[in-house]
């Protein structure tokens, strides 16, 4: 029986995947020994701080990710930074193959003047503030104006809209962050302007997020009916429309032809609408949009503007992966050919192989097709040194499966009487207490 052993970086849905595809290949030959390594204190990564919380289905999945945590042979080592606490070069050395599944966390830039000012913000600030991400919660949101523009026509736009546009007591029952569910009950936002720079039949959004907004309660969600009959048009008039483009477009006539409420808050979409500066004195007060047109099948600029005034800014243009010590990028991602890394026993799965793309089931089939590269690589064992030794010899202290599990219980406990999933945590002091 032949054993190797893999470290997998980040402990997110592409690294679970890829440690599920291991587990799931091992036969009486082949065994694996996992190590897995996320920087914060807590595994789960994007469905932990990424997806939103009044979405809790989607958070289901983490029961699929304790299951292969709870597999033998695999180990989870938490609260350790690649680059800090171990280097790439320790583990290469050390492993028989390394899997990078760190994502993409830094948020794209959207170049235009005005967007560094006070009350911009970019989703990958946005997003981990309301779900507790340590790193983010003195981030300093200023909800007391009344109205929010959130730039982008994707499904992170959506959920940043909707965050904004709820009526907060929908969130009480969620695990929002506290500060952020602070905030977002004393808010005043009311107005929350969603924009696309293409027209509806281009827009990334999914249809399932598209058709649970006419049954929010408290929010009515308006879009031109006339934008989406002419983007059906035109759709047709490039041949068969698809399947996923016409239930978008079904989708949102259904919002635009769905009764209007009176209700006091409310989220619109613009399409066509390229953010060409941010204005303000000291502090956002005004986005500026150039109009354009579909001709030809090209979105082009019209040459006319619009303006929304606004005090919160949010651009969800996608993201890039940050950059670790020892690996090309190429186009925000890790330079590599189908998940390897060219002349190493570096493997690259989710949004780190192939940018900030898809839904978290993307990953399975993804991470699984790298896995099977990597096994085909494989060769002589390594006899090198484990993460606990590598850490032991820096006196390092990290967050272990079963320190996660009480976490994850104490997190749990504290929601119960609230109504609530969980409560989390966000002191990484209390949460390094379970340690021990
Ligand atoms: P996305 O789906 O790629 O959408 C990004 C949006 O930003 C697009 O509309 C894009 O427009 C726009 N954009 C890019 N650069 C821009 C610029 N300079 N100015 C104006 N607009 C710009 O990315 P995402 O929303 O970050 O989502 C990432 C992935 O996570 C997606 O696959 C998404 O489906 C997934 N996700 C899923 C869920 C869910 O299942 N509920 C929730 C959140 C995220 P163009 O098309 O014109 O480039």
């Amino acid at each position: 029986m032949t054993f190797y052993r893999v470290a997998i970086i980040g402990a997110g849905p592409a690294g679970y995947f890829a440690a599920q595809a291991l587990q799931n290949s091992q036969t009486d030959d082949l065994r694996f020994s996992i190590d897995m390594i996320e920087k914060l204190p807590t595994p789960w990564g994007l469905v932990r701080s990424g997806v939103a919380p009044d979405h809790p289905k989607i958070k289901t999945v983490s029961k699929v990710f304790e299951k292969i945590a709870t597999t033998e042979r695999f180990q989870l080592f938490c609260n350790v930074e690649l680059g800090k606490d171990v280097s790439l070069a320790e583990l290469e050395a050390n492993y028989d193959a390394v899997v990078i599944a760190t994502g993409s966390s830094r948020g794209k830039k959207l170049g235009i003047p005005g967007e560094d000012l006070i009350g911009s913000f970019s989703a990958a600030e946005f997003v981990p503030w309301y779900n507790a991400h340590p790193d983010f919660v003195d981030v300093d949101v200023d909800l007391s104006c009344d109205t929010a523009v959130v730039i982008g026509a994707g499904n992170v736009a959506m959920d940043v809209g909707r965050m904004l546009a709820l009526e907060p007591k929908e969130l009480d029952p969620t695990d929002t962050a506290e500060h952020a569910l602070e905030k977002l009950h004393a808010s005043s936002i009311r107005k929350v302007h969603i924009c696309g720079r293409r027209g509806p039949e281009h827009a990334a959004f999914t249809s399932p997020e598209l058709r649970e907004l006419p049954k929010l309660e408290h929010t009515d969600v308006h879009i031109d009916s006339h934008q989406i009959q002419s983007a059906k048009m035109r759709a047709e008039a490039q041949g068969e429309i698809p399947k996923d483009v016409k239930s978008n477009l079904d989708a949102m006539l259904a919002i635009a032809e769905s009764e209007k409420k009176g209700h006091e808050r409310s989220m619109y979409f613009h399409f066509l609408s390229t953010p060409l500066e941010i204005k303000g004195t000291n502090r956002v007060e005004e986005v500026v949009f150039g109009i354009n047109e579909v001709k030809h099948g090209k979105v082009v600029a019209t040459g006319e503007k619009f303006s929304i005034k606004c005090g919160l800014v949010v651009s969800a243009i996608g993201y890039e992966s940050e950059g670790i010590e020892g690996l090309n990028y190429q186009g925000g991602k890790v330079e590599n050919t189908d998940g390897r890394v060219p002349g190493k026993n570096i493997y690259v799965v989710g949004w780190a192989k192939r940018g900030p793309s898809g839904v978290i089931g993307t990953n399975k089939s993804d991470s699984s097709d790298v896995m099977k590269l990597l096994i085909e690589d494989l060769t002589t064992p390594k006899q090198g040194k484990n993460l606990c030794d590598l850490l032991a010899t820096k006196g390092l202290v990290h967050v272990s499966q079963a320190q996660w599990e009480l976490i994850n219980q104490a997190e749990v406990a504290a929601g119960e009487p609230l109504g609530k999933p969980r409560v989390k945590f966000t002191d990484r002091k209390r949460m390094l207490g379970f340690a021990g």
